[in-house]
């Protein structure tokens, strides 16, 4: 299906979801913003005027012209085009210097370096393929996170090698509305970059955010929603971006060490915690280890909770979700503890 069609309809779904499981209605005074930036449909909703929302289109805008792969001019092209090195702007400084640091906490489930792989499969332009065996090991000779060097705003590539910031992209630019909109004062908002959900504070009732859960399985379903007040809460999954060859299915969450779309057992990962950038980052990675590596990250960590729903649906959330995380299905996941 149309990138562009899914990610709308997936939007429509969202803000049905929201303003079913928030309470909010046509009639709501919060004043809401829509915004498309990043190949995606984002939505503001925050207690604010218009005059920040103006403010917060603009950051995005802003933010995606630096961290664009595509974009003439962004950081990230100049980086990937051979460039050696870029001085590049303090977001993208920023951006990359979290990414890498994630990079090395994941031991390479998230691989900013991937790009190259992802664009043979055809994700970064929608003209999907299967390349070869021989061709992926060429490319992935190049994928290597740990070879990149970062010293402030100087970066430097090896030669080959390219760079994506799309796996954390939005949660970076999400925490930085955040902070715009806290420096406004605000007290209460909610929003949608693209399926990626942030909040502040409460409901304007005083109420907490239920933030639905898809069903990666069932489009138009939803398997649950979490309690949460300020939080991202933000989804990797196979349902995202995909296509089909010869009655295979293929995604685009790439295992660094195979090239090939991460076949870990898994068919999506939420994550829930305070960082958007961490949040993003980890539900690709986790999403990658599969469930046991996913697992035992969860217990070595203590900045997030997860909830993952495997390739025969069932549902696992972490501890420190059984309190606010409310199942759709009629079924009580399992719960991963510390
Ligand atoms: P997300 O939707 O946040 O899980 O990010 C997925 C996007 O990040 C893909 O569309 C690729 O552009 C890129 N990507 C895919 N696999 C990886 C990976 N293992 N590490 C880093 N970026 C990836
Ligand atoms: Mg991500």
């Amino acid at each position: 299906m149309n990138r562009f069609i899914r990610n709308a309809i997936l939007f429509l779904i969202i803000i049905s979801v929201l303003t079913a499981c928030t309470g909010q209605s046509g009639s709501s005074k919060t004043p809401t913003r829509t915004v498309f930036a990043m190949d995606t449909v984002m939505n503001i909703s925050a207690e604010t005027d218009e005059a920040t929302l103006d403010e917060v289109t603009g950051l995005i805008r802003s933010i995606e012209a630096r961290l664009s792969t595509t974009a003439d001019g962004s950081d990230i092209a100049q980086l990937n085009s051979a460039a050696p090195d870029t001085h590049v702007s303090p977001w993208t400084s920023e951006a990359v210097r979290e990414a890498l640091s994630l990079c090395e906490r994941t031991g390479g489930a998230l691989d900013i370096s991937i790009y190259p792989v992802v664009k043979a499969w055809g994700f970064t332009t929608d003209a999907h393929r299967v390349p070869g065996e021989g061709e992926l090991q060429g490319l992935l000779e190049n994928v290597d996170y740990s070879r990149i060097s970062q010293a402030e705003d100087l970066i430097s590539l090896p030669a080959g090698m390219q760079i994506d910031l799309g796996s954390i992209a939005k949660g970076y630019t999400g925490d930085r509305v955040i902070e715009l909109l806290r420096s406004h004062d605000v007290r209460s908002a909610v929003i949608d970059l693209g399926g990626n959900i942030q909040t502040i504070g409460t409901k304007p009732d005083g109420s907490e955010w239920h933030i639905a859960i898809a069903n990666p399985l069932m489009p138009d379903s939803y398997i649950g929603y979490v309690k949460v007040t300020d939080a991202a809460v933000i989804t990797s999954g196979t349902y995202q971006r995909f296509f089909e060859q010869d009655g295979v299915v293929y995604h685009h969450i790439i295992d660094p060490a195979t090239g090939c779309p991460a076949r870990s057992g898994l068919t999506s990962v939420t994550v829930v915690g305070l960082s958007g950038t961490t949040c993003d980052a980890l539900s690709t990675a986790l999403f990658v280890m599969g469930p046991d590596r996913a697992a035992a990250f969860y217990r070595e960590s203590d900045d997030f909770e997860a909830v993952f729903v495997k390739d025969d649906g069932t549902v696992t959330i972490t501890e420190g979700l059984t309190d606010i995380y409310v199942s759709m299905t009629g079924i009580t996941p399992d719960v991963i503890r510390r």
